[in-house]
């Protein structure tokens, strides 16, 4: 249980109000900041300001997936305000605050160094991003059958990269079947893309871009579809870019060519908030209990 553990939620989407509801659950005093447009009011938490005394009260802080930009901005959909941290709001902190996020950019790194306090960057986690690729992939599906006018049955489908969003997208257009061909660069993809039944190819070498590709899926997060290879593509194909922004895939050189590309951002959020909130409180909730048992703090 979370009993006597103040949780202090700032921004996020329909994720979040997961995260929420786990939290409460077990038992955690919660308190949220930017959450004051909600359709449906939350209960059991208390409404606060963003405001220094309000932060050293808080065991955990938890931010959305997006974190906060450099700027300090947090993501608040479901408020009228706009929210920031600024270096008031972070000196607040305590160093024995746990602070979750998704991603971090600069600003929230070095203020964690600089500061001390404990930054738990959940896409970080080989299970989160497991269990986000079932999501992603998903997501990824649903935008290939949006864009294109063909079955993704029997369509010739390239992923490019072979991580943890690459594989369970491969094996999803298998599960649908696409012919699928991975591009990779190490030899232990190259041998597992063979035991799963798809044609591996060095992401270096140009000349397999070339022939029937009906959609490219990129999970590798640089520039990788250049315009050379976009120039080989037949233009009927797709791109899909899931990579995090800026993506990589040559956009303006695509448009140009009059090859579809499109960067896919956030699909768990978009598609599947429910499961992806889900995937995340159960992490927050097991890390929050392991870290305070560790402490010997038995709140
Ligand atoms: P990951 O497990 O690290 O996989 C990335 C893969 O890219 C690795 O297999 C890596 O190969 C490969 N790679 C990196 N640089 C390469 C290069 N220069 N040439 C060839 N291969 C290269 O990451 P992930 O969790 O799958 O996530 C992949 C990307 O998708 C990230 O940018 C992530 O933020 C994004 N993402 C987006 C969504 C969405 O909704 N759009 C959802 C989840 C994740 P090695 O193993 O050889 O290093």
């Amino acid at each position: 249980m979370l009993t006597g553990i103040t949780m202090i939620f700032i921004g996020g989407d329909a994720r979040q109000l997961e995260v929420i509801t786990k939290c409460i659950e077990l038992d955690a005093t919660v308190k949220v900041i930017g959450f004051d447009q909600m359709q449906k009011p939350l209960e059991g938490v208390e409404h606060v300001a963003l405001q220094g005394d309000i932060l050293s009260e808080a065991d955990v802080i938890v931010l959305p997936v997006a974190g906060c930009d450099d700027e300090g901005n947090i993501l608040t959909p479901f408020s009228s305000h706009s929210w920031a941290l600024n270096d008031e709001l972070f000196a607040a902190i305590r160093k024995d605050t746990l602070i979750f996020t998704g991603i971090t950019k600069k600003l929230l790194k070095s203020k964690s160094g600089e500061l001390g306090f404990k930054l738990i960057e959940l896409m970080e986690r080989d299970e989160i991003a497991i269990y986000n690729s079932i999501p992603t992939a998903e997501g990824a599906v649903m935008m290939a059958i949006q864009n294109t006018d063909i079955t993704l049955h029997g369509s010739t489908c390239v992923v490019l990269g072979l991580g943890r969003t690459g594989f369970t997208l491969a094996s999803t257009l298998q599960a649908l079947g696409a012919r699928v061909r991975v591009g990779v660069r190490r030899e232990v993809h190259m041998a597992r893309a063979i035991q799963m039944g798809w044609k591996p190819f060095a992401t270096t070498d140009c000349k397999l871009y070339e022939g029937q590709i009906d959609l490219i899926f990129n999970t590798i997060p640089t520039m990788i579809v250049t315009a050379q290879i976009i120039s080989k593509l037949p233009r009927e194909t797709v791109i899909i870019d899931l990579a995090s922004a800026p993506g990589g895939t040559d956009f303006r050189f695509a448009e140009r060519r009059g090859v579809k590309a499109l960067l896919a951002p956030g699909l768990p959020g978009i598609v599947a908030p429910k499961t992806a909130g889900k995937i995340i409180g159960n992490t927050i909730c097991q890390l929050v209990l392991e870290e305070f048992h560790l402490r010997g703090d038995e709140k």
